[in-house]
């Protein structure tokens, strides 16, 4: 049956606009359901092809030109705290990554 969802639909509109200001921002907030913790995260991104170019220098040596980072692999979100794996909040961290 799609009385339900259509039902909820109408109730919560999403806007279409991305909310601008702390007061929507706070409550999308990620919170570690383990610990609490909502301060501090990090990211891991598995199989990363990083291309570096350089430059040889007259004498020999080299200096890196510029760097890019191509990640093959999934990209996952752990809590800073107690490493718990937050990556279902993973779209959500890059929605809101400024
Ligand atoms: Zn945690």
């Amino acid at each position: 049956m799609t009385t339900l969802s259509k039902k909820t639909q109408n109730t919560f509109r999403v806007p279409s606009a991305r909310p601008f200001g702390p007061a929507l921002n706070s409550s999308r907030r990620i919170v570690c359901p383990e610990c609490g913790n909502d301060l501090l995260f990090y990211e891991i991104a598995e199989d990363v092809t990083l291309t570096t170019s350089y430059l040889q220098n007259a004498d020999g040596s080299f200096t890196p030109q510029s760097d890019d980072s191509r990640i093959l692999g999934t990209v996952k979100l752990f809590c800073a705290e107690c490493s718990h794996d937050l990556t279902r909040f993973h779209n959500q961290f890059v929605e809101m990554l400024f």
